[in-house]
């Protein structure tokens, strides 16, 4: 078995999902009491939210770029970024180490496919949604996103932010999430993207009315499948 490291704490709280959901995978697959090796790099994420909120991406690909290193170091033999917003930095993260970056939006593409999506709704941070690095690398695979209106945009990102990331699930909040889908529906979207490693914690994929990805789980599916290579 091939060992994972994880670049984590973006938020604390789906990392902890990613280590249940990798460990899971991996014993589903071979059974008896096996479990994944991972390493991970689990970081402050006040200061990297902060570089976020000012814009200032070469400080967060800094300190992403140096969890890398020390992840390789300590032998890790692929790498994931738990978290879609902090993909802006996958470059530089990639250019710090000499194994494999396995994105999320790549993960997230094949299991959209995997359910026949066409036009999918990306629910995500503002940052994810509005910014091109996301969206650009889901329609180099075919999949042209739709996102919310701004106004929408504006609700999720607080809702992240505010309350996902520190563990907070008001049911309020998820019957928002629900109408910006049902609006998204009925502009045309086919399928839904949880493009935010939180977003599963406020809703099941399962109880929605059509095809759901949450990226988290497609994410620590393609690290399983890497991990059992
Ligand atoms: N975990 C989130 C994501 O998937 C948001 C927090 C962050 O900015 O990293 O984008």
């Amino acid at each position: 078995m091939k060992t994972v490291g994880l670049i984590g704490g973006m938020s604390a709280e789906s990392t902890a999902v990613y280590y249940q959901a990798i460990n899971r995978r991996v014993r589903e697959r071979l059974g008896g009491l096996h479990s994944a090796k991972l390493i991970l790099w689990s970081v402050d994420f006040a200061p990297i939210a902060a570089a976020q909120a000012r814009d200032d991406w070469a400080a967060t690909g800094r300190e992403l770029a140096q969890a890398a290193r020390r992840l390789e170091v300590a032998g890790a033999e692929a790498l994931l970024i738990c978290a879609n917003t902090m993909h802006l930095n996958a470059a530089e993260v990639q250019a710090a180490v000499s194994v494999p970056l396995i994105h999320i939006a790549d993960a997230t593409a094949e299991a959209l496919k995997a359910r026949g999506a066409a036009r999918p709704l990306l629910l995500a941070t503002r940052f994810t949604m509005e910014k091109p690095f996301y969206r650009e690398r889901l329609a180099a695979s075919g999949l042209p996103v739709r996102i919310p209106d701004a106004a929408d945009r504006a609700r999720l990102h607080a809702i992240i932010y505010d309350e996902l990331v520190k563990g907070v699930i008001r049911g309020e909040s998820k019957a928002l999430v629900m109408q910006m889908i049902e609006r998204g529906v009925a502009a045309g979207a086919d399928a839904v993207i949880f493009g935010c490693t939180e977003i599963g914690l406020l809703l099941d994929p399962a109880e929605l009315p059509l095809p759901a990805v949450d990226s988290a789980i497609a994410h620590c599916e393609a690290a399983a499948d890497f991990a059992l290579s």
